[in-house]
């Protein structure tokens, strides 16, 4: 597919592109936020999964710059925003970079030391678990994550912003009030995941919340949010058009500066200049 034809099936992908957004989830966010409020006193935020980045670009624009730019800045006082990725990511202002990965507690640790022991007050994060394919174990696995959350705070959503098409079952995870239980040492969450998960454990739980009904039952929230007469992510808008009646296609706004495919790409490139090229690159470490 064309770039023209991608930026008439997909508007939000060509309003990123015309905003200056690294890619278009940068509107899910801004939807999110829209609804929920996100951003609202935040001074220490946390971008998980963050690369290419177009999310940690929203909460530099939300957050850092807003701050930075009042005639009463004041160094000390600017909000932390810490991004992570297993990925590098070109520079964001006002965007501390962590290249780790979120399931490791030396990344965790790192993500402390930045914010010097203090507690993050807005969590991020557009990553999802790694499917297994095997579709039982798959829901078993987010049935669990959903538990998870609901035992961690008292208000959870599931949201699905307007710029994420109705065609994917993608949707999003809104948690707030974070108010883990009386006791609760974050060294023994492991313990309590396993206790969930057993076919008993939910009885071994306090139930005084009413938040478990039935056998284990857990009822979520769905709420749509954005612009309900906004751009819809799954319709095909006319291109704007030149003076000339020419279409100007607009390049992204940061490519991948180290993708997961570059070597594939630097394979294909060899072979189509033969063999000797393949055994080149195959020798480069
Ligand atoms: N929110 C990003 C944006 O707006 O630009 C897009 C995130 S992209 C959908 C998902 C990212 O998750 C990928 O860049 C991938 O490298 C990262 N990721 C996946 N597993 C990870 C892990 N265990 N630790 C850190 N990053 C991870």
């Amino acid at each position: 597919m064309g770039k023209a034809s991608r930026d008439k099936r997909d508007i939000y992908y060509r309003k990123a592109k015309e905003e200056g957004w690294r890619a278009r989830s940068a509107f899910k966010l801004l939807q999110i936020d829209e609804e929920f409020n996100i951003f609202e006193g935040v001074k220490r935020v946390v971008d998980l999964c963050a690369a290419p980045g177009s999310w940690s670009q929203v909460l530099s624009r939300n957050l850092y710059l807003p701050a930075k730019l009042s005639p009463n800045s004041n160094d000390s006082d600017l909000p932390l925003i810490v991004a992570i990725d297993l990925q590098p990511m070109a520079p964001i202002e006002g965007v501390i970079q962590v290249q780790g990965d979120i399931t490791n507690a030396r990344t965790a640790e790192t993500v402390i030391r930045h914010f010097d022991g203090g507690k993050a007050d807005l969590v991020v994060c557009d990553g999802a678990p790694d499917v297994t394919g095997l579709h039982d174990m798959d829901e078993f696995v987010q049935s669990q994550l959903i538990l998870a959350l609901k035992l961690f705070f008292t208000e959870v959503t599931f949201a699905k912003p307007k710029s994420s098409r109705n065609s994917s079952i993608e949707a999003f995870v809104v948690c707030e009030n974070y108010s883990p239980p009386d006791g609760f040492n974050h060294k023994d969450l492991h313990l309590l995941l396993e206790k969930i998960g057993s076919p008993s454990g939910a009885d071994d739980l306090d139930c005084s919340s009413g938040w478990l009904e039935g056998p284990n039952k857990v009822y979520i929230p769905f709420l749509a949010c954005g612009d309900l007469n906004g751009f819809d992510s799954d319709r095909s808008y006319p291109l704007p058009k030149r003076a000339d009646g020419s279409y100007q296609s607009l390049d992204p706004v940061q490519p991948p500066i180290a993708p997961p495919y570059k070597r594939a790409l630097e394979m294909k490139k060899a072979s189509s200049h033969g063999v000797q090229g393949l055994e080149k690159l195959s020798l480069d470490p």
